[in-house]
């Protein structure tokens, strides 16, 4: 198994952008009013990871565009001056405590053109250009980082579950993905547990097509050495192969979610035979715990007028297929991330731990369209 260099930086991308948000989590934790007000943390702290993100990447790889949620468009707004000072502030933080506990050397390195040193505060239109970086749309032709900064809101503000994600896509392939999930606990939930309960400091999960996929502490050092390989401290993750309809688990939302359709996905379970409760989970962390057997089955049903978009995924593709699971649309295609930064998709999206029990889901979805 070897990971190319990219990999290292993309995981110490996600690194950061994850130490950014346990920093911001904290302040929650510590003022529960805080997440309300329009300019929250939250805000501050999904443009800010962006922004690093962005960063770290071009500084290494700045021949492959970015391909990323948010815009600065609310920063560089008369009213967004607070906004686009606290982001800056943030970003030049986390970089400052990355400097001071050894997790990035202080070296003559620099971000960009411009040539502005890792030690230096960055002033705020250099970190809203970086943020602009990310306003790419994707193609089938050439190398694309997709980026979703922080990925499940709810589950941020809440203390559960939320995921930084970082896909790479080359030729309209989707061939690496990192997923930090800072809330993630280090082992595979109990057969019986109905949530994936927050544990400190998290787990990253990285992949890369043909190389396979691994999961590893949040805090340790890209476990990737200078022969590429990853070393000890990464746990290799395989989805469960010996899933079957009746034993499989799934996965379910917290409370409301636009793409999640409860009612679907208890007729589908029923249709299947699954006996199993089944596992609450916020954000993209779905596909890092169906990647490594916490759970079998992710479905999406959002209603019609809603599209999908590509950094909602882009990541979690790599993670589940590099474990050996599958997903496709909920008419069985593979999912096309070369049509820009939406992700047209038929029926929803299906993720298995397996080909025959994914076989086996979009049968009984066939069915239910069919009976409907
Ligand atoms: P969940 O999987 O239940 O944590 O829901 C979060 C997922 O829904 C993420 O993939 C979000 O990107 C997506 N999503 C889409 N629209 C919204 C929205 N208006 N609020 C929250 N999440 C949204
Ligand atoms: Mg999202």
């Amino acid at each position: 198994m070897s990971f190319p260099p990219e990999m290292r930086t993309a995981v110490e991308a996600v690194q950061l952008a994850s130490r950014l948000c346990m920093a911001t989590q904290d302040i929650l934790v510590r003022d529960d009013r805080a997440a309300k007000s329009d300019d929250s943390p939250v805000t501050v702290a999904d443009f800010a990871a962006q922004a690093l993100v962005s960063l770290w990447l071009e500084r290494s790889h700045p021949d492959i565009q970015l391909v990323a949620e948010e815009t600065a468009d609310a920063l560089r707004a008369p009213e967004g001056a607070s906004l686009s000072r606290r982001v800056a502030d943030l970003v030049n933080e986390t970089l400052r405590a990355a400097i001071e506990d050894g997790f990035i050397e202080p070296d003559d390195a620099s971000f960009g053109a411009k040539g502005t040193s890792i030690g230096q505060p960055l002033t705020e239109s250099f970190v809203a250009d970086a943020i602009d970086c990310g306003a790419g749309s994707p193609s089938g032709a050439g190398r694309f980082w997709i980026l979703d900064p922080i990925d499940g809101t709810k589950g941020f503000i809440a203390g559960r579950q939320y995921a930084v994600a970082l896909g790479l896509m080359v030729d309209g392939v989707v061939e690496g993905g990192v997923l930090g999930c800072p809330n993630m606990p280090a082992d595979v939930v109990p057969e019986d547990a109905t949530c994936i309960p927050p544990e400190r400091p998290g787990v990253i999960f990285a992949a890369r097509a043909g190389a396979g996929c691994v999961a590893f502490p949040a805090d340790a050092r890209a476990p990737f050495g200078d022969d590429a390989s990853p070393a000890s401290v990464a746990k290799l993750c395989r989805a469960n192969a010996g899933a079957t309809p009746a034993t499989s688990r799934y996965m379910e939302s917290w409370g409301d979610s636009v793409v999640a359709n409860g009612d679907k996905t208890k007729a589908l379970s029923l249709a299947m035979g699954t006996s199993r409760t089944a596992v609450r989970v916020d954000s993209m962390a779905k596909y890092g715990a169906l990647a490594r057997g916490d759970a079998d089955l992710y479905l999406r049903f959002p209603p019609d007028a809603y599209r999908e978009k590509v950094w909602d995924h882009a990541a979690g593709v790599a993670i589940v297929q590099a474990a050996g699971g599958v997903i496709t649309d909920g008419r069985g295609n593979a999912l096309d991330f070369t049509k820009g930064r939406f992700l047209d998709q038929k029926g929803g999206i299906v993720a298995s731990a397996n080909p025959s029990l994914h076989a086996a889901a979009l049968a009984a979805l066939a069915d239910l369209s069919n009976d409907a």
